[in-house]
């Protein structure tokens, strides 16, 4: 997701091959892989970011989702870990 996007989460609905959570280091932080891009990197939640991510049932429709995208009450997706996304999350644009 890019920062000027509209949310509509289709960058993000097939990505779940890609994002590997290879361990937890803490309730709210994961060491992951992003296997596309071969990136190693820190997975930090907080605050509402945190709760989401736990909630895993606004989800259950889309199992190739990224593990960290979460679907919000007005039907928006949300990335979960927007601070700490990984490279290729951060340099993409959508035309
Ligand atoms: S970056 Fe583009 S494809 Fe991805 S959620 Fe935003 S508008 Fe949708
Ligand atoms: S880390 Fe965030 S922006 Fe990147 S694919 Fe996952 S949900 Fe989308």
């Amino acid at each position: 997701m890019e920062e000027s996007c509209n949310q509509c989460g289709k960058c993000c609905l097939h990505m779940r091959r890609y994002m590997i959570i290879e361990r937890n280091i803490s309730d709210s932080q994961y060491f992951c892989h992003f296997t596309l891009t071969k990136e190693r990197f820190f997975a930090r939640l907080g605050g509402d970011d945190l709760a989401r991510f736990r909630d895993r049932n606004s989800m259950s429709g889309y199992p190739d989702s990224c593990p960290f995208l979460r679907q919000l009450e007005d039907k928006s997706f949300h990335c979960t870990i927007y601070s700490s996304r990984p490279e290729h999350c951060r340099k993409f644009f959508c035309a």
